[in-house]
Formats: structure tokens, sequence, C-alpha cells
């Protein structure tokens, strides 16, 4: 079996796919603040040109592939492609992050299409705020979803928040709660400044300060993977949660991860703007080979860390990376 790796050794398995930039929703820290400009269609990687570059990460070693977006669901014919992805010889695990919004309709169709986990993003159970930060009344679609998944065996539905200071992190507790009597896993995320003179950052600490006050007290650390978030079972709850510290304590010396943007770039680092087309190579004719060389390369070079904490940011709003 092969295995890949970076030029500092890290072992690179798992590849994240943005299969479209569009979406249903609007949410405030993700779509560009200067209005929506979407790809163009013939700009995005045909589900072909997907299956050929997932084929070549597999055979490289790649075992776990997460498909997102823009929101995944709103693209036109991916069951069929799922179905395809997940039948690569290798593939271990097919995940999705969704907003939630289609999921009645999709949990059942994701399960049978081979998809093994899924993601659901939910940042406030209140209804008023979720249509300030969405733009869209959801709420309940999105509750309704992440219960579906669960009856069809979409497990653990994991969920995430991204906790903005002064807009959602008194709801930390709330969400929290969602795991008492539900079988989630609630990952609380340190929100990423994309933008300029952003100043929302709550950090983990911060959060669990007030998940103590609250009365989790007793969140027992969970071992093991290669999972960036910190899991914490709690007795007496059927769930658990989670805390995600990109920015507060970075996990990037055991990052195995990178992403394909939906115009199809290979992006090594989150925040870094280094970025490497294989669409024109794919489109001038590339051969199998020439492929599999440049995604070697491509993954030697990964860049060693982030410098979120000092500044640093990525030109790309995140829908058009893929989070
Ligand atoms: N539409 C899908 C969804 O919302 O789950 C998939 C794409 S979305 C870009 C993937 C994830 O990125 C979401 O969980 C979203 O909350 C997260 N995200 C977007 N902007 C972020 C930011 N500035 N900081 C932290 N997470 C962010
Ligand atoms: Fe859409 Fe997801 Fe971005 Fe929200 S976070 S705008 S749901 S892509």
């Amino acid at each position: 079996m092969a295995e890949l790796y970076d030029g500092i050794g890290r072992h690179i398995n798992y590849l994240r796919v943005a299969v479209t930039d569009r979406c249903n929703f609007r949410c405030q820290y993700c779509m560009p603040s200067d209005g929506v400009q979407w790809l163009e269609h013939d700009d995005i990687l045909s589900y072909e040109e997907l299956v050929r570059i997932i084929s070549a990460f597999v055979s490289l070693g790649v075992d776990k592939v997460r498909i997102t977006g823009g929101e995944p669901l709103v693209r036109k014919g991916l069951l069929p492609f799922l179905r395809e992805i997940a039948c690569i010889p290798g593939i271990k695990e097919v995940g999705l992050t969704t907003n939630g919004s289609l999921l009645t309709e999709y949990a059942p169709l994701l399960k049978q299409a081979g998809v093994t986990r899924i993601n659901v993003s939910l940042d406030t159970l209140q209804r008023e705020r979720f249509i300030k930060l969405t733009g869209q009344d959801n709420l309940s679609q999105v509750l309704a979803g992440i219960k579906k998944s669960q009856e069809v065996g979409l497990t653990p539905v994991k969920i995430n928040m991204v906790v903005m200071k002064g807009f959602n992190s008194d709801e930390i507790v709330d969400m929290a709660k969602l795991a008492i009597n539900n079988p989630y896993q609630i990952r609380f995320i340190e929100y990423m400044p994309f933008r300029a003179g952003e100043n929302y950052l709550f950090t983990a600490e911060e959060m669990k300060q007030q998940l103590v006050a609250a009365g989790f007290t007793n969140l027992i650390p969970q071992m093991g993977g290669s999972n960036p978030a910190k899991i914490y079972s709690m007795p007496g709850s059927q769930g658990s949660i989670g805390f995600i510290t990109p920015v507060s304590q970075h996990f990037c010396s055991s990052c195995n991860r990178i992403r394909l943007t939906p115009d199809g770039y290979l992006k090594p680092c989150l925040l870094s703007n280094v970025e490497y087309s294989l669409r024109e190579q794919l489109r001038s004719g590339i051969s199998d080979h020439d492929l599999l060389e440049n995604i070697k390369n491509v993954v030697w070079n990964k860049p060693k860390q982030h410098y979120l904490a000092k500044g640093q940011k990525s030109d790309r709003g995140m829908s058009r990376i893929g989070g």
C-alpha cells in the first residue's frame, strides 16, 4: 500500500474536495463581503476530472476524502459521483460537510451512496440569529436534517459551531446541552479571521471557562485519531463535545490533509496563498504518470505551518476553498 509524505515527514492521507463554490446560504464570515461572484461553469472541475484527481490521490495512499464546498448538496449530479468515489479501491472513508438545509431529503440517499460520515455546520440555535447569519430562515430544516442523519446511521453526526465573540459566544452551553440527550459530537471551532479588521476570536479556553461555570466540570479527554478536534466525553451524556483551535493552538505539525478547490487548484495549506492548478494540466492532456509526479511534488512542498495568529490571511473566501 502506497503512502504519501510531505517534505517534513507528515503522513498525508486526507483529501478535502470542494465540489462547488455555490451555496444557498450567505454566511457572513464565509462569503466575500464585496458581493458574491460565482465561478463560471467551465471553471469548475467536472465530475470526471474530480474522479481522476481523487483516484490519483488514492493510488498514492490517500484513504479519506471529504466532500465540501460551497454547499455540496446544491451541485447537480452529486449522488452518482459520490457512489463512484466510494467504490474506488483503497478508499476507507467518504465524508461530507454540509449546512444541513437539504439533509432531510438527502441523508438516506447519502447513506445509500456510500457516504460514511457527515459534518453539519450549525452556529446558532436561535432563529433570528440564524437568519441574520445565513440569510435564510432554515434553522428548523437543519435541525430536522441532523435528526434524519442520525436515524439513517450517518454516525457519529458531528455538528460544527464556529464561535464568534459577541455574536453567538453566549450559546456554547446551549449547544453543549444538545450532546447530553443526543449522540452527537458538538465541535466548537475558533473563528478564523479571513478579512482585515475582524475581531471575533473567542478562544477554546474562554469556551471551556463558560462550560465549567455552567456545570460541565467532568470533561474526559478521548484519546486517539488524527482528528484536529480535542474531544471530551461527559459522564451521563449520550454525545461528546470537542474544540478545534486553529488560532490559539494550531495543529499544523500533525496536519494530514490537502485541499482541492472547485476550480481545480491544489491547496496544501488552508491559509497559504500557494496553490497549484491541476485543471489546466488535466485539460491539456497530462499523462497519469506526470499527474502523480505533480501531486507528489505539491504535497512534498506543503508549508510547515500557517501564521494566522500573526495576521496571515487567504485571498480566497472559505466558500471557494472548502473549509
Ligand atoms: N456549506 C458547507 C457548510 O457550511 O458546512 C460546507 C462548506 S463551509 C465553507 C465549511 C466550514 O467552514 C463550515 O463549517 C463553516 O462554518 C466553516 N467556516 C467558514 N468560514 C470560517 C471562518 N472564517 N472560520 C472558521 N470556520 C469557517
Ligand atoms: Fe454556505 Fe457553508 Fe459558507 Fe455558510 S459556511 S455560506 S453554508 S459555504
